[in-house]
């Protein structure tokens, strides 16, 4: 089997920005790129709401159809208007997909995302 640091090391090193998540989107774990995206250092990030991250202009639609979608156990991607820590605003193509555990319970949700702001 794949050695559990070389699952460490490959998300540590990913250039999509990459975060854990509680049932609630509480931040548990961020990657590199995922503070380099968002100007937040890791420390900051924990303990705080991936919400911390909205820019506060994506519809609440946009944000109940996630939700809905995830809490059924299946993967969401949008695009989603991100505020960085320095206030600039970026296009977040994120995609969450849940983490279920043995018994089929979600434990965790895993967000990736790239700046595509140039993109759109
Ligand atoms: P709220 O008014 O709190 O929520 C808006 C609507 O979302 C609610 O009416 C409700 O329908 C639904 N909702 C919110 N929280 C929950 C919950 N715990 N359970 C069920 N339904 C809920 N948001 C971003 O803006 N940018 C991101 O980059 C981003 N990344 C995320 C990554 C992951 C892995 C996850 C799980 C979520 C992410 N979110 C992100 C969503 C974020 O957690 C918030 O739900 C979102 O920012 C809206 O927060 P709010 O306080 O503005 O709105």
């Amino acid at each position: 089997a794949l050695p559990a640091h070389i699952f460490r090391q490959a998300v540590e090193q990913s250039a999509l920005a990459i975060s854990i998540t509680d049932g609630d989107a509480n931040i548990l774990y961020a990657n590199p790129s995922f503070q380099r995206t968002s100007g937040y250092e890791q420390q900051e990030l924990v303990g705080n709401n991936e919400s911390i991250l909205s820019y506060r202009v994506t519809p609440k639609l946009v944000y109940e159809t996630m939700w809905a979608q995830i809490k059924r156990q299946r993967p969401w991607n949008g695009l989603l208007v991100n505020r960085r820590k320095d206030g600039s605003r970026y296009l977040a193509d994120l995609t969450i997909s849940p983490v279920v555990d043995e018994d089929g319970n979600t434990t965790h949700y895993l967000g990736m995302h790239r700046d595509v702001t140039e993109v759109h």
